[in-house]
Protein backbone atom coordinates (compact mmCIF):
# COMPACT_ATOMS: atom_id res chain seq x y z
CA UNK A 1 0.00 0.00 0.00
CA UNK A 2 1.08 3.68 -0.92
CA UNK A 3 2.58 4.61 2.69
CA UNK A 4 1.88 8.21 1.98
CA UNK A 5 -1.81 7.56 2.09
CA UNK A 6 -1.10 5.96 5.72
CA UNK A 7 0.97 8.83 6.76
CA UNK A 8 -1.88 11.41 5.49
CA UNK A 9 -4.58 9.80 7.69
CA UNK A 10 -1.63 9.61 10.59
CA UNK A 11 -1.41 13.28 10.63
CA UNK A 12 -4.87 14.22 10.77
CA UNK A 13 -5.19 11.89 13.29
CA UNK A 14 -2.20 13.25 15.50
CA UNK A 15 -3.98 16.43 16.22
CA UNK A 16 -7.29 15.36 16.63
CA UNK A 17 -8.75 15.45 20.06
CA UNK A 18 -11.98 13.56 19.67
CA UNK A 19 -12.60 10.82 17.07
CA UNK A 20 -15.56 9.17 16.17
CA UNK A 21 -15.30 5.83 14.86
CA UNK A 22 -17.94 3.97 12.29
CA UNK A 23 -17.72 0.86 10.35
CA UNK A 24 -20.28 -1.05 8.23
CA UNK A 25 -23.65 -2.96 8.80
CA UNK A 26 -24.23 -6.18 9.98
CA UNK A 27 -20.04 -5.81 11.58
CA UNK A 28 -18.15 -8.86 11.18
CA UNK A 29 -15.10 -9.59 12.82
CA UNK A 30 -12.63 -7.63 10.58
CA UNK A 31 -15.22 -4.55 11.20
CA UNK A 32 -15.54 -5.19 15.13
CA UNK A 33 -11.93 -5.88 15.52
CA UNK A 34 -10.92 -3.11 13.94
CA UNK A 35 -13.69 -0.67 16.14
CA UNK A 36 -12.37 -2.15 19.17
CA UNK A 37 -8.35 -1.88 18.09
CA UNK A 38 -9.19 1.99 17.58
CA UNK A 39 -10.63 2.72 20.74
CA UNK A 40 -8.01 1.11 22.78
CA UNK A 41 -5.16 2.41 20.15
CA UNK A 42 -6.77 6.38 19.76
CA UNK A 43 -7.74 6.24 23.46
CA UNK A 44 -4.02 5.34 24.43
CA UNK A 45 -2.91 8.37 22.61
CA UNK A 46 -5.03 10.79 24.79
CA UNK A 47 -8.27 11.31 23.14
CA UNK A 48 -11.53 11.16 23.58
CA UNK A 49 -13.08 8.41 21.20
CA UNK A 50 -16.66 6.88 20.58
CA UNK A 51 -17.69 3.95 18.28
CA UNK A 52 -20.84 3.95 16.22
CA UNK A 53 -21.27 0.59 15.45
CA UNK A 54 -24.76 -0.12 13.35
CA UNK A 55 -27.24 -2.26 14.23
CA UNK A 56 -27.05 -5.17 17.05
CA UNK A 57 -23.45 -6.17 17.62
CA UNK A 58 -22.34 -9.46 17.26
CA UNK A 59 -22.30 -11.63 20.40
CA UNK A 60 -19.90 -13.90 19.61
CA UNK A 61 -16.77 -10.76 19.80
CA UNK A 62 -17.79 -10.07 23.00
CA UNK A 63 -14.62 -11.32 24.58
CA UNK A 64 -13.10 -8.29 22.44
CA UNK A 65 -15.01 -6.21 25.14
CA UNK A 66 -17.55 -4.86 22.55
CA UNK A 67 -20.01 -4.32 25.50
CA UNK A 68 -17.54 -1.77 27.34
CA UNK A 69 -16.09 -0.07 24.52
CA UNK A 70 -18.45 0.53 21.74
CA UNK A 71 -21.74 2.21 21.86
CA UNK A 72 -20.79 4.11 24.26
CA UNK A 73 -22.40 7.31 23.20
CA UNK A 74 -26.03 8.20 22.79
CA UNK A 75 -27.18 9.65 18.92
CA UNK A 76 -28.52 12.80 20.62
CA UNK A 77 -25.31 13.16 22.58
CA UNK A 78 -23.06 12.70 19.54
CA UNK A 79 -25.38 15.37 17.69
CA UNK A 80 -24.47 17.64 20.16
CA UNK A 81 -21.20 16.63 20.13
CA UNK A 82 -20.26 17.23 16.40
CA UNK A 83 -22.12 20.48 16.48
CA UNK A 84 -20.37 21.80 19.61
CA UNK A 85 -16.63 20.28 19.12
CA UNK A 86 -14.14 19.52 16.56
CA UNK A 87 -14.40 16.11 15.47
CA UNK A 88 -12.84 14.03 13.34
CA UNK A 89 -14.95 11.14 12.07
CA UNK A 90 -13.00 7.70 10.69
CA UNK A 91 -14.60 4.88 9.06
CA UNK A 92 -13.45 1.88 9.04
CA UNK A 93 -13.84 -1.51 6.78
CA UNK A 94 -16.91 0.33 5.17
CA UNK A 95 -16.58 0.47 1.04
CA UNK A 96 -19.01 3.22 1.02
CA UNK A 97 -21.34 6.02 2.52
CA UNK A 98 -24.25 3.86 2.92
CA UNK A 99 -22.60 0.99 4.64
CA UNK A 100 -22.60 3.23 8.21
CA UNK A 101 -26.53 2.87 8.07
CA UNK A 102 -28.23 4.43 10.96
CA UNK A 103 -24.75 6.60 11.19
CA UNK A 104 -24.05 7.79 7.80
CA UNK A 105 -25.44 11.77 8.78
CA UNK A 106 -23.02 11.36 11.71
CA UNK A 107 -20.26 10.85 10.02
CA UNK A 108 -20.86 13.34 7.50
CA UNK A 109 -21.46 16.04 9.92
CA UNK A 110 -17.64 15.66 10.81
CA UNK A 111 -15.38 18.77 11.11
CA UNK A 112 -13.30 15.77 8.94
CA UNK A 113 -13.65 12.23 7.64
CA UNK A 114 -11.23 9.76 7.50
CA UNK A 115 -11.67 6.32 5.61
CA UNK A 116 -9.25 3.54 5.97
CA UNK A 117 -10.57 -0.03 4.18
CA UNK A 118 -9.24 -2.60 1.89
CA UNK A 119 -12.40 -3.01 -0.21
CA UNK A 120 -11.44 -2.42 -3.85
CA UNK A 121 -14.60 -0.62 -4.51
CA UNK A 122 -14.54 1.59 -1.84
CA UNK A 123 -15.80 5.01 -3.45
CA UNK A 124 -13.27 7.19 -1.71
CA UNK A 125 -15.88 9.21 0.31
CA UNK A 126 -13.32 10.73 3.25
CA UNK A 127 -11.28 13.69 3.03
CA UNK A 128 -8.50 11.48 3.67
CA UNK A 129 -8.89 7.67 2.16
CA UNK A 130 -5.94 4.58 3.11
CA UNK A 131 -7.16 1.74 0.83
CA UNK A 132 -5.23 -1.19 0.82
CA UNK A 133 -7.08 -3.75 -1.70
CA UNK A 134 -4.12 -5.79 -1.35
CA UNK A 135 -4.42 -6.06 2.50
CA UNK A 136 -6.60 -9.26 3.68
CA UNK A 137 -8.32 -7.50 6.47
CA UNK A 138 -9.00 -3.60 7.44
CA UNK A 139 -7.13 -4.62 10.73
CA UNK A 140 -4.12 -5.55 8.03
CA UNK A 141 -4.20 -1.83 7.46
CA UNK A 142 -4.47 -0.97 11.12
CA UNK A 143 -1.49 -2.23 12.28
CA UNK A 144 0.01 -0.79 8.97
CA UNK A 145 -1.30 2.40 10.50
CA UNK A 146 -0.37 1.85 14.02
CA UNK A 147 3.05 1.25 13.47
CA UNK A 148 3.38 4.36 11.26
CA UNK A 149 1.79 6.47 14.61
CA UNK A 150 3.70 4.56 17.60
CA UNK A 151 3.65 0.48 17.78
CA UNK A 152 4.69 0.99 21.63
CA UNK A 153 0.99 1.42 22.09
CA UNK A 154 -0.28 -1.45 21.06
CA UNK A 155 -0.75 -4.00 23.73
CA UNK A 156 -2.48 -7.14 23.88
CA UNK A 157 -5.63 -6.14 23.88
CA UNK A 158 -5.40 -4.05 20.91
CA UNK A 159 -2.78 -7.12 18.90
CA UNK A 160 -6.14 -8.98 19.78
CA UNK A 161 -8.72 -7.40 18.28
CA UNK A 162 -6.40 -6.86 15.12
CA UNK A 163 -5.58 -10.35 15.00
CA UNK A 164 -9.45 -11.65 14.93
CA UNK A 165 -10.68 -9.14 12.35
CA UNK A 166 -7.32 -11.17 10.14
CA UNK A 167 -8.91 -14.49 11.29
CA UNK A 168 -12.21 -13.31 10.52
CA UNK A 169 -11.33 -11.87 6.97
CA UNK A 170 -9.18 -14.87 5.84
CA UNK A 171 -11.29 -17.64 7.38
CA UNK A 172 -8.30 -18.24 9.66
CA UNK A 173 -6.13 -18.03 6.93
CA UNK A 174 -7.70 -20.32 4.66
CA UNK A 175 -8.77 -18.30 1.61
CA UNK A 176 -7.31 -17.12 -1.64
CA UNK A 177 -6.68 -13.35 0.52
CA UNK A 178 -4.29 -15.19 2.51
CA UNK A 179 -0.97 -14.12 1.16
CA UNK A 180 2.67 -13.26 2.78
CA UNK A 181 1.68 -9.98 3.62
CA UNK A 182 -1.66 -11.88 6.14
CA UNK A 183 1.09 -14.36 7.77
CA UNK A 184 3.76 -11.38 8.46
CA UNK A 185 1.11 -9.28 10.13
CA UNK A 186 -0.60 -12.10 11.63
CA UNK A 187 3.43 -13.72 13.23
CA UNK A 188 3.84 -9.77 14.35
CA UNK A 189 0.49 -9.60 15.97
CA UNK A 190 1.30 -12.81 18.26
CA UNK A 191 4.70 -11.42 19.01
CA UNK A 192 2.80 -8.25 20.58
CA UNK A 193 0.11 -10.36 22.67
CA UNK A 194 -2.41 -11.58 20.05
CA UNK A 195 -3.20 -15.58 21.30
CA UNK A 196 -4.16 -17.56 18.43
CA UNK A 197 -5.30 -20.54 19.99
CA UNK A 198 -7.41 -18.66 22.59
CA UNK A 199 -8.79 -16.09 20.10
CA UNK A 200 -10.14 -19.19 17.77
CA UNK A 201 -11.45 -21.18 21.10
CA UNK A 202 -13.44 -17.60 21.56
CA UNK A 203 -14.56 -17.37 18.13
CA UNK A 204 -14.70 -20.80 16.77
CA UNK A 205 -15.86 -22.71 19.62
CA UNK A 206 -18.16 -19.92 21.37
CA UNK A 207 -21.29 -20.67 19.33
CA UNK A 208 -24.84 -20.81 21.08
CA UNK A 209 -26.15 -24.76 20.07
CA UNK A 210 -28.94 -23.20 18.41
CA UNK A 211 -26.53 -21.44 15.52
CA UNK A 212 -25.37 -25.21 15.01
CA UNK A 213 -28.91 -26.62 14.40
CA UNK A 214 -29.81 -23.49 12.47
CA UNK A 215 -26.40 -24.40 10.15
CA UNK A 216 -27.86 -27.94 10.26
CA UNK A 217 -31.10 -26.81 8.86
CA UNK A 218 -30.09 -24.59 6.17
CA UNK A 219 -27.59 -27.69 4.94
CA UNK A 220 -30.58 -29.33 5.00
CA UNK A 221 -32.60 -26.98 2.74
CA UNK A 222 -29.76 -26.55 0.29
CA UNK A 223 -30.23 -27.15 -3.63
CA UNK A 224 -27.03 -27.84 -5.80
CA UNK A 225 -27.75 -26.36 -9.35
CA UNK A 226 -25.81 -25.98 -12.44
CA UNK A 227 -24.61 -29.39 -12.44
CA UNK A 228 -23.62 -29.19 -9.10
CA UNK A 229 -21.32 -25.70 -9.72
CA UNK A 230 -23.66 -23.71 -7.40
CA UNK A 231 -25.48 -24.59 -4.08
CA UNK A 232 -28.30 -21.97 -3.17
CA UNK A 233 -29.81 -22.29 0.80
CA UNK A 234 -31.86 -19.91 2.77
CA UNK A 235 -32.70 -18.45 5.93
CA UNK A 236 -36.49 -18.12 6.72
CA UNK A 237 -37.93 -15.93 9.87
CA UNK A 238 -39.32 -19.17 10.78
CA UNK A 239 -36.16 -21.12 10.62
CA UNK A 240 -34.54 -18.60 12.98
CA UNK A 241 -37.93 -18.82 15.55
CA UNK A 242 -37.69 -22.71 15.12
CA UNK A 243 -34.02 -23.06 16.03
CA UNK A 244 -34.03 -20.22 18.52
CA UNK A 245 -30.52 -18.73 16.47
CA UNK A 246 -30.51 -15.13 16.06
CA UNK A 247 -29.48 -13.28 12.47
CA UNK A 248 -25.91 -13.19 13.44
CA UNK A 249 -25.53 -17.01 13.83
CA UNK A 250 -26.20 -17.16 10.05
CA UNK A 251 -22.30 -16.27 9.61
CA UNK A 252 -21.47 -19.96 9.80
CA UNK A 253 -23.55 -21.43 6.90
CA UNK A 254 -21.59 -20.09 3.98
CA UNK A 255 -18.66 -21.87 5.71
CA UNK A 256 -20.31 -25.22 5.87
CA UNK A 257 -21.35 -24.99 1.93
CA UNK A 258 -18.38 -24.14 0.84
CA UNK A 259 -17.26 -27.08 1.74
CA UNK A 260 -18.13 -29.11 -0.84
CA UNK A 261 -16.35 -30.38 -3.95
CA UNK A 262 -16.71 -28.28 -7.49
CA UNK A 263 -19.33 -26.00 -6.02
CA UNK A 264 -17.37 -22.63 -7.53
CA UNK A 265 -21.01 -20.32 -5.96
CA UNK A 266 -22.29 -20.39 -2.54
CA UNK A 267 -25.75 -18.46 -2.25
CA UNK A 268 -27.41 -17.97 1.01
CA UNK A 269 -30.43 -16.07 1.56
CA UNK A 270 -31.75 -14.65 4.37
CA UNK A 271 -35.14 -12.89 5.59
CA UNK A 272 -34.52 -10.19 6.98
CA UNK A 273 -36.45 -8.38 10.11
CA UNK A 274 -38.15 -5.90 7.53
CA UNK A 275 -38.85 -8.00 5.20
CA UNK A 276 -35.80 -7.39 2.63
CA UNK A 277 -33.44 -10.04 1.78
CA UNK A 278 -29.93 -10.29 2.47
CA UNK A 279 -28.18 -12.37 0.31
CA UNK A 280 -24.92 -13.80 1.36
CA UNK A 281 -22.45 -14.57 -1.86
CA UNK A 282 -18.91 -16.87 -1.81
CA UNK A 283 -16.98 -17.66 -4.90
CA UNK A 284 -14.89 -20.58 -5.50
CA UNK A 285 -11.88 -21.43 -8.17
CA UNK A 286 -11.69 -17.63 -9.29
CA UNK A 287 -15.82 -17.06 -9.47
CA UNK A 288 -16.48 -13.86 -8.69
CA UNK A 289 -19.05 -13.07 -7.40
CA UNK A 290 -18.72 -9.18 -6.60
CA UNK A 291 -20.33 -8.92 -10.40
CA UNK A 292 -23.44 -10.59 -9.28
CA UNK A 293 -23.92 -8.26 -5.67
CA UNK A 294 -22.90 -4.95 -7.65
CA UNK A 295 -25.87 -5.54 -10.10
CA UNK A 296 -28.23 -5.42 -7.24
CA UNK A 297 -26.40 -2.09 -5.72
CA UNK A 298 -24.04 -4.55 -3.22
CA UNK A 299 -19.99 -5.06 -3.44
CA UNK A 300 -17.78 -6.75 -1.49
CA UNK A 301 -14.73 -8.76 -2.56
CA UNK A 302 -14.49 -10.70 -5.85
CA UNK A 303 -14.56 -13.97 -3.35
CA UNK A 304 -17.30 -12.93 -1.00
CA UNK A 305 -19.66 -10.31 -1.84
CA UNK A 306 -23.25 -9.74 -0.62
CA UNK A 307 -26.18 -7.40 -1.42
CA UNK A 308 -29.87 -6.67 -0.20
CA UNK A 309 -32.87 -7.15 -2.28
CA UNK A 310 -35.82 -5.43 -1.19
CA UNK A 311 -38.30 -7.92 -2.51
CA UNK A 312 -39.44 -11.68 -1.11
CA UNK A 313 -37.61 -14.54 -0.74
CA UNK A 314 -38.56 -16.16 -4.02
CA UNK A 315 -38.25 -12.98 -5.80
CA UNK A 316 -34.81 -12.29 -4.77
CA UNK A 317 -34.05 -15.74 -5.47
CA UNK A 318 -35.38 -16.16 -8.91
CA UNK A 319 -33.17 -12.49 -9.69
CA UNK A 320 -29.91 -14.08 -8.09
CA UNK A 321 -30.22 -17.12 -10.51
CA UNK A 322 -31.32 -14.82 -13.64
CA UNK A 323 -27.26 -13.15 -13.03
CA UNK A 324 -25.96 -16.65 -12.55
CA UNK A 325 -27.56 -17.72 -16.31
CA UNK A 326 -25.17 -15.23 -17.57
CA UNK A 327 -22.40 -17.19 -16.58
CA UNK A 328 -23.62 -20.93 -15.82
CA UNK A 329 -26.65 -21.26 -17.90
CA UNK A 330 -28.56 -21.52 -20.19
CA UNK A 331 -29.56 -25.02 -18.32
CA UNK A 332 -29.84 -24.59 -13.90
CA UNK A 333 -29.72 -28.92 -13.38
P1 LIG B 1 -21.38 -11.23 4.11
O1 LIG B 1 -21.94 -12.21 3.14
O2 LIG B 1 -22.43 -10.39 4.76
O3 LIG B 1 -20.44 -11.86 5.08
O4 LIG B 1 -20.52 -10.20 3.25
C1 LIG B 1 -19.44 -10.59 2.46
C2 LIG B 1 -18.71 -9.39 1.92
O5 LIG B 1 -19.59 -8.61 1.13
C3 LIG B 1 -18.16 -8.45 2.98
O6 LIG B 1 -16.92 -7.96 2.52
C4 LIG B 1 -19.17 -7.34 3.05
O7 LIG B 1 -18.56 -6.15 3.42
C5 LIG B 1 -19.70 -7.30 1.62
N1 LIG B 1 -21.12 -6.95 1.62
C6 LIG B 1 -22.14 -7.65 2.17
N2 LIG B 1 -23.33 -7.04 1.98
C7 LIG B 1 -23.08 -5.91 1.29
C8 LIG B 1 -23.88 -4.83 0.79
N3 LIG B 1 -25.21 -4.79 0.97
N4 LIG B 1 -23.25 -3.83 0.14
C9 LIG B 1 -21.92 -3.85 -0.04
N5 LIG B 1 -21.10 -4.82 0.40
C10 LIG B 1 -21.65 -5.85 1.05
MN1 LIG C 1 -16.23 -6.49 7.07
MN1 LIG D 1 -12.95 -6.63 5.99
Amino acid sequence: MNRVDLEAVAARIRPAHTVFLFTHEFADGDALGSMVALVLFLRSMGKTVHAFVPGKVQNVYRFLGTDELLNTMSAQMASEAVRTERVTCLSADAADLDRLGEWKSLFLAGAERLVIDHHGTNTGFGDVCAVDASASSCCEVLLDLFSVVDVTLVDAKIASALYAGLMADTGSFQYANTGVQSFLHGARLVELGASPDAIACSIYEGKPYAALRLTAAAVSASRLLYAGQVVVSHVTREMLEHSGALDEDTDGITDELRRIAGTKVVVVFREALDGSVKVSLRGKYGFDVRRIATVFGGGGHPLAAGCTIATGLGEAEALVLTELDRYLGPSRI
